[in-house]
């Protein structure tokens, strides 16, 4: 097997949020216990609802916010407790892509001073260096040097999404955390985007740490997905054992949602009862039993353990596959 390039072990976030009047606080545990690890040059896909964690388990491994427990090990070293004075090496190796690409770009500034802003912080580059490695890297992307001049209001969706991953390519990361980065897209563009993804994959051996509630935009893309409910990952795996035989009842209601594009053929839809429950008061035993189309009554009570198959390396937590 590859070097592990990203280890995510026992991972958990809560955050207190106001609670009425009186100055009340109360406890929302946002992430709940996440475990995962992708090889080099691959790419893991976390997969869920809006509201679910991926997004916040991103944000903790790339250290935008802190986590309460756990641990990120990124190509060997531990960098959850690190203080942020010591984590400058760890912030050149892993860049961030983010969803709405306009939102992440400053208006004011002209798309060479974005996308070389990361070398002017962390390096001593001169001016004239730093836009020399902004024209490679715009190419890299799809771009020229003549859209270095421009600023970002004057670029389509698609477009503006090739200099935000420019900006994060320049600083020659390893890991590259892509949250929703094609959900904003018109389909066409979406697909452009992932083939440039994989393609600069490919090139620059990257590893990516995929954010989608998509299950069919993850698909060409991953190598290994989990997929995450009310926190915690209830079941994941390599790509294939996910599409091919998804053992969770969660996940089985995400796939039946994909369209098929054969019209002759059929796929029975799950359609999930309810709204997902709010993570300041979890249900208890299992988290999806007030919604899950195979809850029993120990599910109501018990926690599943997680069960690895040994030969796959398909994990899963429901009392269903437990051995
Ligand atoms: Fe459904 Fe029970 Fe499995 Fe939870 S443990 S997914 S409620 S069958």
């Amino acid at each position: 097997m590859s070097n592990i390039l990203l280890k995510v072990d026992g991972l958990k976030k809560s955050f207190f949020i106001p609670d009425g009047m009186f100055g009340k606080k109360k406890m929302l545990k946002a992430v709940h216990d996440v475990s995962f690890m992708i090889p080099e040059g691959k790419t893991f896909s976390l997969v869920g609802e809006s509201g679910c964690g991926k997004s916040t388990t991103g944000r903790l491994i790339s250290r935008l916010i802190e986590p309460s427990e756990g641990e990120v090990w990124i190509d060997g070293e531990d960098v959850s407790r690190k203080k942020e004075s010591q984590l400058k090496a760890m912030r050149k190796k892993v860049q961030m892509i983010f969803q709405d690409p306009y939102a992440s770009l400053n208006p004011r500034m002209k798309v060479r001073d974005i996308v070389g802003e990361p070398l002017a912080i962390h390096t001593k580059l001169s001016r004239a260096e730093r836009y020399k490695q902004v024209a490679e890297i715009l190419e890299v992307v799809g771009l020229n040097e003549y859209h270095a001049n421009r600023y970002a209001h004057e670029f389509s969706g698609g477009q503006r999404q090739r200099i935000g991953i420019a900006r994060a390519l320049i600083m020659k990361p390893r890991l590259i955390i892509a949250d929703e980065p094609v959900s904003a897209l018109d389909v066409s563009i979406q697909a452009q985007i992932l083939n440039l993804l994989k393609d600069l994959q490919s090139e620059f051996h990257l590893t990516y740490l995929f954010i989608s509630h998509d299950l069919s935009v993850v698909e060409h893309i991953s190598n290994y997905i989990g997929v995450m409910y009310l926190g915690t990952i209830v079941e994941s795996g390599p790509k294939e054992a996910i599409f091919s035989n998804p053992k969770h009842p969660y996940t089985k209601a995400l796939l039946s949602s994909i369209p098929i594009p054969d019209p002759k053929l059929r796929r029975e839809r799950i359609i999930l009862q309810g709204d997902l429950p709010s993570p300041v008061n979890p249900p208890s035993g299992c988290r999806f039993h007030t919604r899950c189309p195979a809850a029993m009554g120990i599910c109501k009570v018990k926690e599943p353990s997680v069960y690895r198959d040994p030969a796959t390396g398909h994990v899963t937590a429901c009392h269903l596959v437990e051995s």
